[in-house]
């Protein structure tokens, strides 16, 4: 069973990024960038089954600039078999991104796909269900835990107020919420030899994908400074103040 999963190289979870002076984006000139959180929980789930025997191979494929191939050298120094860059200058959206990973999965013809639940950049949460969608195949979004059987993927996924189990026919489009599992810490002998291994490439245009974005954005702004807060001198004072003076926001 092949495995591919999608990983993203977004700012570093610790970051905190600011707006561009002019609001036309995120300012991310100089940040510490890395491997999307989820992404890394999606890869070891995917490096996981194939240590248990399930999977034969784990294609990593990351899509954006030259500089996605520290996140795929990670994917390697973790234990994936393979990388692919798809390699464009161009903003991905959400509907672009799902788009060449369909056109991937249709090179590949993998068993399962593994994505993270959600970019910690965009946080848009909507590749994985655009890929299922596109793919014509099942979706089991936020796994908590996927057991594989029989050519089928049992999901448990995250929902209000639970959890509910899914049960899908393979090939089939997955996403990896946080309680899948912990990832692996990599060790720098394995980061060494991930140095040395080839990462494939690719463009949207080779892919025959139009990835022009769809969607404009109009404005990025910082959220509105929080307000200091007041010492109260007493327990009644604090009753006071929420009977009186508390507002829901
Ligand atoms: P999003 O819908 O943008 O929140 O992204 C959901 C998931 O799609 C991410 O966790 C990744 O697994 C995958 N993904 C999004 N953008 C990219 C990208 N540029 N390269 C590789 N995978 C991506």
């Amino acid at each position: 069973m092949k495995i591919l999963v999608a990983v993203k190289r977004v700012v570093d979870l610790n970051v905190t990024v600011r707006a561009k002076a002019d609001g036309s984006d995120v300012d991310v000139g100089n940040v510490k960038m890395g491997i999307n959180p989820f992404d890394e929980i999606a890869l070891e789930e995917a490096i996981r089954l194939k240590e248990a025997g399930r999977a034969s191979e784990v294609l990593a494929v990351s899509l954006g600039e030259a500089a996605c191939q520290d996140v795929l050298r990670h994917a390697l120094a973790m234990g994936a078999d393979r990388a692919l860059l798809v390699e464009t200058s161009a903003e991905l959206q959400p509907l672009a991104v799902a788009k060449v990973l369909k056109a991937v999965a249709g090179r590949e013809a993998p068993d399962l796909v593994i994505l993270g639940k959600q970019a910690i950049d965009d946080d848009a949460g909507q590749v994985g269900q655009m890929l299922a969608a596109l793919l014509g195949r099942g979706q089991g979004m936020f796994a908590s835990a996927i057991e594989i059987a029989d050519k089928r993927v049992e999901v448990v996924r995250e929902i209000d107020g639970g959890s509910e189990t899914v049960s899908l026919a393979l090939p089939a489009v997955v996403s990896a919420d946080l309680r899948l599992n912990a990832p692996r810490f990599v060790k720098l002998p394995n980061l060494m030899m991930a140095k040395k291994k080839t990462i494939e490439s690719s463009s949207p245009e080779e892919l025959g994908v139009d990835v022009a974005p769809r969607l404009k954005r109009v404005k990025v702004a910082e959220p509105a400074p929080r307000q200091a807060g007041v010492k109260v001198a007493s327990v009644e004072e604090l009753i006071a103040k929420l009977r009186n003076e508390a507002k829901v926001l």
